[in-house]
Order: structure tokens, then C-alpha cells, then sequence
């Protein structure tokens, strides 16, 4: 806890435990007195968050491939005349460092506190953790929780959704979408995570999931590992931003020795993704560095997902298209080609939204669950 909080640069300045008047009321938190260099959120000083200023909430959402956490902390700073209560993100790549984290972290839970959990792994591993941290295991439903962390976000988060254009300069790429509550239904929520999941979310508490595929961010990984032999997505990503697909991919100037102007298809368009890697099909050596196969994957399935939410919109008649999950990790190529699909299958009537905390929504929607 203490490596902790001095590797954040935090100082303590009390433990809590003074003026409260019975032991379940009393304070089992520790009160910061400098903003988190890690991401958080302040809460809305709303009466169903009152009582986290005495003890902290955590929430887990446990996933095919990461485990998301939300947890408060309560801030005090300097100058302010009452203290905020913070939520704060964090990932883990598995659920033994996730677990470790909350033993460190949740240093003065009892019996009668409750991890919210959500996700495959509220089942899978409720069991160990209720053993290893010796709190209640309290589920919510995977995707109510999306929902509600994503309606919890774009109604407390003034910069929460954004559209991306990538010709812009620097700051001006993301341009920040905020939303009425009245306007924001109905909507899509595209969640990557390790599959995908497409919601359509007609008011708070009416959704139905309309489709998905197993082409996600699984696949990029796996697909990613046995083209290049890397275990990590970021390195992935690197190797794509340094990539050139067209070693890999079959574009129409390949087939038509220009663009293809009858179908209005520009030299550039990918025709068959992958398609020189055929040997049989091809007199041409195949130069392609694994970087190439990075860029080419990461195109194959964000352009396939941007075609797919927006034949879902059409379909459902839905022009607002939210993307969620921790495959999107606001990186450029993602974010521009599913921009593009967008765009381009609307014939330029609808934008993709990008969400700031993507890969959070479930985590976010099942701390929720139990404070209304
Ligand atoms: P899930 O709940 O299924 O685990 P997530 O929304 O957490 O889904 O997204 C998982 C996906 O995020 C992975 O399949 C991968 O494509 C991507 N990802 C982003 N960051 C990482 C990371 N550091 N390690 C592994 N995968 C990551």
C-alpha cells in the first residue's frame, strides 16, 4: 500500500479512523491531498456517492483476455472545502495481478463488503475471489453493465465521447461530442474486447444485443502472435504503425493496374486482405517484414468491425455509433479505419464515436449497479 501510494507520488496525511461514531460507519479510508498521476474521474457529489467518503467501492470486470478495475479513493485538497471522491482505472493482464492489487490496495476490507464483478470471469473465478479477499461476490450482468457504465460516463463526463479525424493537427484530431441525455437514445455500442458485441440501447434500461463476431481483439492478438511471433499488443501496434500492408494485401491496382473507376474503387482500396501471401498465385517473392502482417491484420479486422456497426445502424436505423473495449486503445490506424467505414458505408451522414474509458464501461456499469 505504501509502495503504492509514494510510486504515485500521493502523501498520506491521515488514516481515516477518528471522528466517525460506530465501527461500520467509521472511516476505512485514506484521504489524498493531491490529485492521481493514473486515470480517474471525480464522482458527482450525488447522495447515492455520500457514503464512499467513508469507505471505499471496487469493481472488476473480468474479460477473455484483461481484468478492468474501478476503485475510489478520496481526495482533499488543499483550498477545497470538501473532500471528492475519485474513481479511479486500472488493468490487469490476468487475474493474479488484479488480485494482488486488491489485497494491497483494499487493505481494510471485512466480510461484510462486496467486490462488484462482472464479465465471463465473475463466474469463472468467483470462488477464489471471494476466498483470497474474504469479501461477498456481488454479479451484474455483462452487458447491462456495458450499458450502464457507458450511460454513466456520457452523462457525467463532459469529454467522455469523441469523433477522431485524422488529417487534423495534434489536439485538433479528437473533437470532443458531449451529448444531452434526452438526445443520446437510441444508439449502437460496439464493444471490442476480445469478441464483439453490438448493443442497441433504446433508454436505460431497454437494450438488446443485435449482433457480434468473433473477429475482434482476440483475433488481433492471436492472429498478431503467430504473424510475428510478439506476445504484446502494444509492440503490435508498433509494428503496425511501421508497417506497409500493401506488401501484404491484394489492392484493386493490383488486379486492375489502376483504380477500378465504374465502381468508384481507388487503386488503394485492400480487395483481398492477405492475398499475397498466396505463393501459388503469385510469381513474385514475398518481401513482406512482420510489421507488414501487423498493419495488414489491425486493417483486416477494424475495417471488417466499421462495416459491420454500420450495417447494424442502417439496419436498426441508428445514425449514433458508440465504440467500446480495449481493443480500440485510442490508436490511430484503429480509430481512423473505423472513422473511415463509418463514414464511407453512411455515405458520410454518420461519424464513429470513440469513448475515453473504452475498455472500462462493464467495470464502470457494475460499480453502479449497486448505488442507485
Ligand atoms: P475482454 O473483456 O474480452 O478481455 P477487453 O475490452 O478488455 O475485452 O479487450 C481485450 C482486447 O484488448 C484484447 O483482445 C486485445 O486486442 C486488446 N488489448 C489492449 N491492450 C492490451 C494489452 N495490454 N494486453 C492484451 N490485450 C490488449
Amino acid at each position: 500500500m505504501d509502495e503504492f501510494l509514494l510510486s504515485q507520488n500521493l502523501r498520506r496525511v491521515c488514516n481515516g479512523e477518528g471522528d466517525s461514531t460506530t465501527s461500520s460507519s467509521r472511516s476505512r479510508q485514506i484521504i489524498l491531498v493531491e490529485k492521481p498521476q493514473t486515470p480517474y474521474i471525480v464522482l458527482p457529489s450525488e447522495s447515492r456517492f455520500h457514503h464512499l467518503i467513508q469507505r471505499p467501492h471496487f469493481a472488476v470486470d473480468i474479460g477473455g483476455t484483461l481484468c478492468k478495475l474501478v476503485y475510489t479513493t478520496v481526495c482533499h485538497e488543499e483550498g477545497s472545502d470538501r473532500p471528492e471522491v475519485l474513481l479511479n482505472f486500472k488493468k490487469f493482464l490476468n487475474i493474479e495481478m488484479c488480485l494482488q492489487f486488491l489485497k494491497e490496495e483494499w487493505v481494510q476490507r471485512t466480510e461484510e463488503d462486496s467486490l462488484q464483478c462482472t464479465g465471463g470471469g465473475a463466474y469463472k473465478y468467483a470462488e477464489t475471489l471471494r476466498s483470497e479477499l474474504g469479501v461477498r461476490i456481488a454479479r451484474t450482468d455483462e452487458m447491462q453493465s456495458l450499458i450502464q457504465g457507458c450511460d454513466f460516463l456520457l452523462n457525467n463526463n463532459e469529454d467522455e465521447s469523441f469523433t477522431y479525424h485524422h488529417e487534423a493537427e495534434g489536439i485538433e484530431k479528437y473533437q470532443y461530442k458531449p451529448i444531452a441525455s434526452d438526445l443520446v437514445f437510441p444508439f449502437l455500442l460496439v464493444n471490442i474486447g476480445t469478441g464483439i458485441s453490438i448493443l442497441k440501447v433504446n433508454s436505460q434500461s431497454s437494450f438488446e444485443r443485435i449482433g457480434g463476431s468473433s473477429m475482434g481483439g482476440g483475433t488481433f492478438i492471436g492472429l498478431g502472435h503467430m504473424l510475428t511471433k510478439s506476445n504484446d499488443f502494444d509492440e503490435l501496434l508498433f509494428m503496425a504503425e511501421k508497417g506497409d500492408h500493401r506488401k501484404v494485401d491484394t489492392l484493386v491496382a493490383d488486379i486492375y493496374g489502376g483504380d477500378y473507376e465504374a465502381l468508384n474503387l481507388s487503386s488503394e482500396v485492400i480487395a483481398g486482405s492477405f492475398g499475397k501471401c498466396n505463393k501459388f498465385s503469385s510469381n513474385q517473392e514475398l518481401t513482406a517484414r512482420p510489421e507488414d502482417f501487423a498493419k495488414s491484420l489491425l486493417l483486416m479486422i477494424s475495417n471488417n468491425i466499421g462495416q459491420m456497426a454500420m450495417l447494424y445502424g442502417n439496419r436498426y436505423n441508428v445514425k449514433r455509433i458508440y465504440f467500446g473495449g480495449f481493443f480500440i486503445r485510442k490508436h490511430s490506424i484503429t480509430m481512423r479505419t473505423l472513422s473511415y467505414a463509418i463514414k464511407f458505408w453512411s455515405k458520410g451522414e454518420c461519424e464513429a464515436l470513440f469513448m475515453k474509458h473504452e475498455g472500462y464501461l462493464g467495470a464502470v456499469g457494475a460499480f453502479m449497479a449497486n448505488l442507485s
